[in-house]
């Protein structure tokens, strides 16, 4: 797809949903064919956080499958080892979105005023140049926040900042600098191991909730978010993934 063509659909997505936000319920139920292009009435958003090197097999995925990622990205982190090199950045995440999550990963809410802003806008101003794209959201490193970094991360040019909080449904975020996500990839399988059974029970529980989005005769935001290196280098949890980007991609009525 024409990268110009993909970036202005990112932006359509984006604002058509702060427009969407701004309604209220009886105007949303109106308002739904102007959501998504097409008219469609789901939505899903996968949101990826880090820059580790699994991200290219991550985005090799979500092409295959004709999906879009956000990619929240510490530049200050690019070219250590594990992540990914600055060089390959704008190449690789064509038709996706780059995204801040920090220059250095801190905990923010525990930082002077003028580190938070230069941790958020630096990161903004570099990613920037690095991806060759306008970036405007973020993800909060470690889901961490308060009220003062949600200042600061809106006069920083943030349109949207995601946590790491869950809502385990499909509901539009009420306060985009707060936005929580429907799941974490796979439940929290894989990423809080603590044993197969268990980690059973939230991919099944993970694909329930995939299953009950696909399902939904309603207005459904699908946002899920993760990190490659969760994956790793596992084929059997990579396989995991692809079965969910196969329901998604194959539904006519979602906007991915
Ligand atoms: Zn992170």
């Amino acid at each position: 797809m024409n990268p110009f063509k993909s970036a202005l659909k990112i932006t359509v997505f984006t604002f058509a949903m702060l427009f969407i936000a701004s309604l209220s319920a009886t105007a949303q139920k109106t308002a739904i064919k102007l959501l998504f292009p097409g008219g469609k009435t789901k939505a899903f958003v996968f949101s990826s956080d880090d820059g580790p090197v699994h991200d290219r097999r991550l985005v090799t995925l979500l092409n295959t499958y004709h999906l879009k990622g956000t990619f929240h990205l510490n530049s200050n982190k690019l070219n250590s080892p594990n992540y990914l090199q600055k060089e390959e950045i704008k190449n690789l995440f064509k038709g996706h979105e780059v995204s801040v999550h920090s220059m250095n990963h801190p905990g923010l809410s525990g930082l002077p005023p003028a580190e938070i802003r230069s941790e958020i806008f630096g990161d903004k101003l570099a990613l920037e140049k690095i991806a060759g794209q306008s970036v405007r959201g973020m993800a909060y490193p470690f889901g961490n926040f308060n009220d003062e970094v949600v200042e600061i991360a809106k006069t920083s040019g943030m349109e949207y900042a995601r946590i790491v909080e869950e809502t385990r449904n499909f509901s539009l975020p009420n306060d985009f600098l707060r936005w929580k996500p429907s799941t974490h990839q796979f439940g929290k399988a894989y990423y809080e191991a603590k044993n197969t059974e268990n980690d059973q029970k939230e991919l099944a529980a993970f694909n329930n909730l995939t299953a009950d989005f696909l399902g939904s005769d309603t207005l459904a935001l699908y946002t899920v978010w993760g990190h490659s290196w969760e994956m790793g280098d596992s084929n059997a949890k990579w396989n995991d993934l692809e079965t969910c980007f196969k329901q998604i991609a194959n539904s006519k009525a979602v906007c991915a």
